[in-house]
Order: C-alpha cells, then structure tokens, then sequence
C-alpha cells in the first residue's frame, strides 16, 4: 500500500471504497486511466454478516466485463421467477426469465462473497494506488485540479487528481463538503436480513410478499436456504429482533406464509435503519456522485447496488474516452456526458423505489385496491410488464461497454 503520492497527479481520485467506489477503481485501472482510491476503513473490514443481495442481469454483465464475474457466479442462485403478492389480498403476478429471452432475471449472492472477491480484485490490480484507513475532510478545487485531504492511522496526506469521484455512500463527506445538497428521508423502518431455511426448495424463486407490517423478501439461495430482507417499523424490528431463533421462525411463518413449508432455521439476524438521500446535483466542475452518495435508495426493491455499478461503470467509460482522447476527464463538458447518460436510469430508479415503499407500505383500502389491481393489471399489460422486468434487470436504455461484452 503506498501512503505517500506527494507530486503525483492522478486522472481520479475515489473516495469510498465500498462495492461502487472499487468496482470503478477497476474498470478505471483496466482502461489505462490513473486512479487512486481512499477509504476509511482499514482493508479486510467489510461485512461479516450474512447479507443477501440481488444482483440483476445488467450487473452479472458489468462484473463479467471486469472478469469478476467468475468468482462469484459459482455460488449465486440465479433468479428464474420473481412471484410478487399481497397478504390478505387477491392480487399477485410472477415475472419469469424466459419470457424475456434471459436465463435469469438476476442473482443472489452475499454481501461477504461479493465484498472479498472485490477486494482480491484490488490486490491484484496495480493500476489503482489505494490509501486506507483515511478519511476524507478537505477539498480544495483549484484550476485544472482538485487536492483531496484525509487523515487516518498514518497521519495526514493529499492527494492531487483532476476529477474526483464521491463515492463514500449515502451520508457522503464529499457531497456536504463540495456544498450539494441531497432531498434526506428517514423512513423510520428497519430492514432485518438475515439467511433461513425452509422446508421446500425455493428453487429459483424469488419472492417479495408485501404483508401490513411490510414488504418480506426471500431470495432462493442452494441448500434449501433464502436470503431474507424483511422491513418493518422500527418498534415491531425491535420486537422481532428480541425473539429467539424459534419464536422469530413461527413469526416469519406466521406472515409470510406456507409457500415454502415451514421455516426451520435462521442464521444470525442484522438490522439496518432505512434512510434515502438523492444528491441534488450528479456532477460539477472536477466533481461526480455515484453509487449511494449519489441515489441512496430504500431496499425494497433491491436496486441500490444495482444502479451504483451502471453508474461506476458508464462513468469508468466516459473517463476512460475522454484521457485517451487527450481531453480533462474533470471538465464539466465532460462529466455532462455522464450525468446525461445517467439521469433517466437513476430518475427511473429512484422513483419507481419510492413508489412501492409509499404504495405497499401504506394500509389505506383505496391504496390496497390500487396495488391489488396493479399487480393485476401488470399481469394483463404486457407491455407495462416488460417495461418494468427490462428496468429491475438493469437492461433498460443504453448500456455501457462493459455490459455489452465489450473491452473498455
Ligand atoms: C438491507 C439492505 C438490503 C439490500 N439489498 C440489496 C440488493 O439486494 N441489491 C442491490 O442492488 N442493493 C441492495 N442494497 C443496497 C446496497 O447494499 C447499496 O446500495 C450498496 O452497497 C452501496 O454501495 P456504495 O459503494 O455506493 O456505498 P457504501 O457501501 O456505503 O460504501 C461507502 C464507502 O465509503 C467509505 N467512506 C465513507 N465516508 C468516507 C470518507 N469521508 N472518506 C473515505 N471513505 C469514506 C466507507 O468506508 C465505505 O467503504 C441493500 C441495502 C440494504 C440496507
């Protein structure tokens, strides 16, 4: 690890080192553009709780593009169907792989696989300079560059670059300290994951119930298990969070049902407090936002991470054309070119999250009616259907090179 980059004048400098901010570390370092990448936290520090997360179609393509893909394919479950339903009412529809021309519709792997073979990844890169643990606290734009300060276990230091990417999450620094506002929402929720065991197989069956205590998802993993992301009020995740292994099973029985038999075991429970932010700006002279310092999204729909790889990987692309092309990757004529590319998808995104938290979240009779007719309705419109399956596969509008198979 080197510490000191005094002289040096990278193309990028990342702040954040979670799964967005390495992703685009790599695809940066495999394109010939020189990077350096910040993170708080010390190396070999991610998350140890087992997470579930769903990789869509889009994203399997993104990481197969960085030759990540292989490494954690293996043991992800691919998802064949998506069954969505509403406890206690009629309404439901199932969104099926083959009937857009896809082996599936995305993937379920874990936090911990995805975080480790992305730092392998790293370690194996030589393109990419990396300081941590350290903190960025200081930003100093100037003409033709910008001086990013931080400070971890080694003291201070800075590091020069001519654009520096934000990617330090959903309560980003980088976004406060380069004075951008972000619309804030606590949704006063909690997310309880967790990985369990049923009775039957899931198969390659996803399930999202959307019950009135909130949405519980279950995502097929092998062995009989599914990964499970259960939201709730924060008083009944308090209540849920103090049963035992078996009341805590009789309970998820209790309202997710008897589609998968009985729930048998449960591996260790993590909360999450559910917030959102939207950055108000994407770019600005020297500066881009991605991933969750960009659009930090409610879980429901499993999109967060999602979007954050388009993003780290449209704007490898345009970084990437823009040093070859002998051009200031930090321009803002330049970083127009992403935010363009990006505004649809992460409006598209972001809004359509929003809408499921407010619509099945909500217990009012008129608002039941509207998602029992909805999810009705979806299951006779085709159209609308398809629209929406092409969206959560992460396949909708114009893709970057890399998840087109393309080299950078
Ligand atoms: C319960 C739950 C379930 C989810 N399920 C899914 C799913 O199934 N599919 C999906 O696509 N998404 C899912 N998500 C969302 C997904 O986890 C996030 O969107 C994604 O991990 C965000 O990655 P990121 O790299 O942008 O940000 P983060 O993971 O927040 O990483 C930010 C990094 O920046 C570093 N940092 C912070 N401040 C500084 C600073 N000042 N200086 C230097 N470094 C700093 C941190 O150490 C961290 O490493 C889920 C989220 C939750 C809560």
């Amino acid at each position: 690890m080197k510490t000191s980059f005094r002289g040096e004048i990278f193309d990028v400098v990342i702040a954040g080192g979670g799964f967005v901010g390495v992703t685009l570390a790599l695809a940066l370092a495999r394109g010939g553009a020189r990077a350096a990448l910040i993170d708080s936290a010390a190396a070999g520090t991610g998350e140890t709780a087992p997470r579930p997360i769903a990789l869509a179609e889009g994203s399997r393509r993104i990481l197969e593009g960085l030759d990540i893909w292989r490494h954690i394919g293996p043991s992800a479950t691919p998802i064949r169907v998506v069954h969505v339903s509403d406890r206690g009412r009629f309404g439901f529809t199932r969104i099926k792989a083959r009937d857009y021309g896809v082996d599936a519709l995305g993937y379920v792997s874990e936090a911990g696989i995805i975080g480790s073979v992305l730092a392998g990844a790293l370690d194996a890169t030589a393109g990419v300079a990396v300081l941590r643990p350290a903190t960025v606290h200081q930003l100093e734009f100037s003409e033709g560059r910008v001086r990013v300060g931080c400070a971890g276990s080694e003291g201070s230091h800075s590091v020069d670059a001519r654009l520096l990417v934000a990617a330090d999450g959903g309560k980003s620094s980088v976004r406060r300290l380069s004075g951008i506002g972000a619309r804030q929402r606590d949704w006063q929720q909690s997310a309880i994951t967790s990985i369990v065991k049923t009775r039957l197989d899931p198969g390659n069956v996803a399930y999202e119930r959307f019950t009135d205590s909130g949405p519980v998802a279950l995502l097929p993993m092998v062995q009989r298990r599914s990964g499970l992301v259960w939201t709730l009020p924060h008083e009944r995740a308090d209540a849920l969070m103090a049963l035992d292994e078996g009341a805590f099973l009789a309970m998820l029985g209790k309202t997710f049902g008897t589609r998968l038999g009985a729930f048998t075991e449960t591996g260790s429970r993590t909360r999450h407090r559910l917030r959102s932010a939207h950055s108000r700006l994407s770019v600005k002279q020297r500066l881009a936002l991605v991933g969750n310092a960009a659009n930090h999204l409610h879980p429901v729909a499993g999109q967060g991470l999602n979007l954050g790889l388009r993003d780290a990987a449209v704007l490898a692309e345009v970084v990437i054309d823009a040093v070859r092309a002998g051009e200031d990757p930090g321009a803002i004529t330049t970083l127009g070119r992403y935010a363009e590319w990006r505004r649809r998808d992460q409006w598209a995104t972001s809004r359509f999250t929003e809408g499921v938290v407010r619509l099945f979240g909500n217990d009012l009779l008129p608002l039941a009616l509207v998602r029992d007719i909805g999810l009705i309705g979806l299951d006779s419109f085709g159209f609308l259907k398809r629209t929406l399956a092409r969206h959560a596969m992460g396949l909708a509008g114009r893709g970057p090179r890399l998840s087109r198979g393309l080299s950078l």
